[in-house]
């Protein structure tokens, strides 16, 4: 089969690897029918994620059609079109049983991570029964890539961890694909205001049309002094933040008002500062996360219902095998205008 194999930093190649097989009773073999490629590919590609190693199939997104299972699946069967979630979770260990599968002791995050992932024409998924959901007959099979990462990631890292409530004033900072599943998935608690901080005036546009009542370029204007303008100097209950560098995640400690709420969802490389002289005194909560796609199901529902438009954080539609030229549509984002960036086999 053909795969995009990661060959170090800066160096990928779709290429000749074997077809994944069953390795355990609770494998599942699944052939990507779409794929998409998550900014963490993006940090792979920089080298910043030094457990992935030279040769590694990436990609944790992608909705496929079973083409084996192993004997200990149950809940699914050869033929079967199914989600394939970007943490893989065997539902029985410590962390399993607190829902915590982010951290399962025989999973996490390792889908084109510490095991070869779905950026392929086929990919074999672990625990297969707890790793994957069934998509019934009529969905629409491009919203459904959006629930293997993004959507429970805005929601749990940052509506969650972040506590939105109906009337709050919420800032997003960082306007890309999870800022704008955050933008997407807070609106179930009917926050008052959603002010949306980025440095690139067509994602703020989009965001406008997402949902956000105000947006800030911070390149132009200074986005505290905004944000207390709009607050009556108060600062916002939660501030989430969505980029995952240092100057974004203290804009974060700026704008968050006495007893609000601090969500981080970005991927830090590097150290930030934590304002405690100003912090210290303000009843704030700071949470972090990773995600576990435990809300994937009630997503899914949110999503058939259409109560949330996921199919519109899609950008750019390629050809599984034009992966290369996608990644650099995706790495060029600002330029290309994109968000998402779909693969269909
Ligand atoms: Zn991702
Ligand atoms: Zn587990």
């Amino acid at each position: 089969m053909k795969a995009l194999v990661y060959h170090g930093p800066g160096k990928m190649a779709w290429e000749e690897k074997p077809k994944p097989i069953i390795k355990e009773p609770t494998d599942a073999v699944v052939k990507i029918l779409k794929t998409t490629i998550c900014g963490t590919d993006l940090h792979i590609m920089k080298g910043d994620v030094p457990a992935v190693t030279d040769g590694r199939i990436i990609g944790h997104e992608g909705i496929g059609v079973i083409e084996e299972v192993g004997d200990a699946v149950t809940s699914f069967k050869k033929g079967d079109r199914v989600i394939i979630s970007c943490i893989t979770s065997c539902g029985k260990c410590e962390y399993c049983k607190k829902a915590m599968y982010s951290h399962c002791l025989d999973g996490g995050w390792i889908l084109g991570n510490l095991i070869d992932g779905t950026q392929a024409e086929y990919v074999r998924i672990p625990h297969a029964d707890n790793s994957m959901y069934p998509i019934p007959t009529g969905a629409d099979e491009e919203a459904m890539v959006m629930l293997s990462d993004i959507l429970p990631t805005g929601f749990e890292c940052g509506v969650l961890n972040g506590k939105v409530k109906p009337g709050d004033t919420i800032a997003i900072v960082g306007a890309g694909p999870i800022g704008m599943a955050v933008l997407l998935t807070s609106q179930f608690y009917s926050p008052a205001a959603i002010i949306m901080i980025d440095q690139d005036d067509n994602r703020l546009a989009v965001a406008k049309s997402f949902g956000a009542t105000h947006t800030i370029n911070s390149m132009n204007e200074n986005a505290v002094e905004k944000v207390m303008e709009l607050t009556e100097n108060k600062g916002v209950d939660t501030a989430i933040e969505a980029v995952g560098v240092a100057p974004t995640f203290e804009l974060c400690e700026s704008l968050v008002c006495a007893g609000g709420h601090i969500a981080n969802i970005g991927v830090h490389g590097k150290s930030v500062t934590l304002h405690l002289e100003t912090l210290w005194s303000k009843n704030v909560t700071i949470t972090t996360r990773l995600v576990d796609a435990s809300t994937t199901p009630m997503l899914f529902k949110t999503v058939q219902a259409k109560k949330i438009d996921a199919k519109k954080l899609i950008t750019h539609r390629f050809k599984l095998d034009q992966i290369v030229e996608a990644y650099a549509t995706f790495g060029n984002a600002a330029k290309e205008k994109a968000l998402k960036v779909l693969l269909t086999a």
